[in-house]
């Protein structure tokens, strides 16, 4: 019995403490592959970084695509349509021949010669001609002194207004009341918009492209801004610059209609 706790007390000795090289080698394998492990971990969550920051600005262009200039070479235009009444004349070979254009050129700006009128009666004065047979005359718009606007031709259409211009550009009528011709301020603004409008749908400079009646014939229209040539030059100005403000980067083939 007590020979048997003595062996029990020897095998109780502490082990002496040299250095267990296979232990060690474990330890080392294992701490290799947790390094390893480490290391791929941290390959991975950069390569996902690297991927989620690749989505994210391709989110970002894919955003900004319609709204800045440098990351689309796009023109800005006004895409959003004024409020149009149509109100198409009938055809007729006095005011609505119903012959194609030559597509859009310019836009050419009129006054109706015929104060404290307003649009719908200047549309219905040219459906009249088709019965009355008194003259050649037609736009393709007519704004009122309220701003509101008419259409009487298609833009795709000739109408008879602009002379020899007549076969590429589209024209507007504006109402007045005023002796000297000038436009009350809701005929300017519907003016200024619609002008804005048809730059970007038939791909037009303001700055050349809207013209008026006055420089294809010279005659005295719109009066007022024949007159004042600061005037004009304000109004293209304006168009300009409501394009730039509340334009947006859009293809104009996108907004083509008829
Ligand atoms: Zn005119």
């Amino acid at each position: 019995m007590s020979k048997g706790r003595e062996v029990r007390n020897v095998n109780r000795q502490p082990l002496p403490d040299l250095p267990d090289l296979g232990e060690d080698r474990r330890h080392e394998r294992i701490r290799k592959k947790k390094r390893k492990r480490r290391k791929r971990a941290l390959i991975r969550i950069t390569i996902a970084s690297i991927l989620l920051a690749v989505m994210a600005l391709i989110g970002l262009v894919l955003h900004f695509r319609g709204n800045v200039g440098i990351l689309s070479p796009k023109k800005k235009i006004v895409a959003e349509r004024p409020p149009i009444d149509v109100e198409l004349l009938t055809i007729n070979p006095y005011s609505r021949p119903g012959i194609a254009n030559d597509g859009v050129k310019a836009v050419v700006v009129h006054y109706t010669a015929n104060p404290g009128t307003d649009a719908l009666q200047n549309r219905n004065y040219f459906e009249s001609l088709k019965d009355t047979e008194e003259t050649y005359a037609s736009s393709q718009f007519v704004i009122g002194q309220d701003g509101s606007i008419v259409q009487c031709v298609p833009t795709a259409e000739i109408a008879y207004a602009s002379n020899d211009r007549n076969h590429d550009t589209v024209s507007i009528e504006c109402c007045y009341n005023n002796e000297d011709g000038s436009f009350e301020d809701a005929t300017y603004d519907s003016l200024v918009y619609l002008l804005a409008w048809l730059s970007g749908r038939f791909d037009l400079d303001p700055e050349t492209d809207i013209i008026r009646h006055y420089d294809v014939t010279g005659k005295l229209c719109p009066l007022y801004y024949v007159e004042n040539e600061d005037a004009w030059d304000k109004l293209k100005d304006d168009v300009a610059d409501y394009i730039e403000k509340n334009g947006s980067y859009v293809d104009p083939e996108d907004v083509r209609e008829e």
